[in-house]
């Protein structure tokens, strides 16, 4: 079985203490998948300053020039992978970025590019995988990500047919997800995060459980036992910024608890998709 960390919204305004003091006792376990914003546009969240909220002005990453170096010590230990993002994670009056931005197809491949430049070309730091900001994508997002070759990480993505485009694989996972929440007795309204990686024509996809605050240990080792004894993998996704001492207690105690079964491998994010 494999299990894997992904943590969200590394970006310009990120102070490289604050992934050390989530990750230092982690990503020597753990390798941990960056979802990193290439040039962040800030909006009301904690450890974005106030003045940034509003102001509409795009950074690029290489502008916080500790967390660079940082990253690409990471990057050169294995202690971190790197996903793109978004590309400026803006919200929209009528959506986030990839719901409401008029050109998704340009910011995946500009957002590639770029952080594929700027964080050198370390064979570790190739690029594969997507994560929608706020977990959310319109069709077109969702087109232009797979287009771009890329696997996305998502959190509560709909699998039904009818909110995605249509290949020749859709309906045969789309009775697979039925078929898993059928024999696991969950209705059709009922939270599923299936297990396995679904294979889409040009890309892949596979489900995150979220750590977020009031998330406990009992809930998270539930989860993962399920997704051990339906032979599946797991993925684990958070926020360094709301990662306060009762999360971080939260994600030691389940790590220890995931460490304990000799059939798991912590790998990269990306090797779920292997
Ligand atoms: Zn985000």
């Amino acid at each position: 079985m494999k299990f894997a960390i992904r943590d969200d919204d590394t970006c310009y305004f990120t102070d490289p203490a604050d992934l050390e003091r989530v990750y230092h006792d982690v990503w020597d376990r753990v390798p941990v998948c960056l979802a990193t914003v290439p040039f962040a546009i800030g909006y009301e969240r904690v450890g974005i300053p106030r003045q940034h909220w509003h102001d509409g002005e795009a950074f690029a990453l290489e502008r916080n020039g500790a967390l660079m170096g940082l990253l690409k010590s990471l990057l050169a230990k294995k202690r971190a992978t790197i996903a793109l993002h978004g590309y400026t994670h803006q919200d929209y009056a009528d959506g986030f970025e990839f719901q409401s931005a008029p050109d998704p197809e340009r910011r995946v491949a500009d957002g590639l590019r770029y952080l594929r430049e700027t964080l050198g070309t370390l064979p570790a730091s190739t690029i594969s995988i997507f994560v929608p900001p706020h977990n959310a994508m319109s069709k077109r997002g969702l087109a232009a990500v797979g287009a771009a070759g890329l696997n996305i990480l998502g959190s509560f993505l709909s699998f039904r047919p009818s909110m995605r485009p249509w290949d020749y694989t859709t309906p045969a996972n789309w009775l697979r997800i039925r078929q898993f929440r059928r024999s696991s007795g969950r209705t059709k309204s009922d939270r599923l995060i299936y297990p396995f990686v679904l294979r889409y024509a040009d890309h892949a996809e596979f489900g995150c459980h979220s750590l977020i605050p009031g998330t406990t240990v009992d809930e998270l080792t539930k989860a993962f036992d399920e997704a051990r004894s339906a032979g599946g993998d797991f993925c684990l996704a958070t926020h360094y910024w709301e990662v306060d001492a009762a999360m971080k207690s939260v994600l030691l105690k389940f790590l220890d608890y995931v460490s304990r079964d000799r059939d798991v491998r912590f790998v990269a994010a990306e090797e779920l998709f292997a």
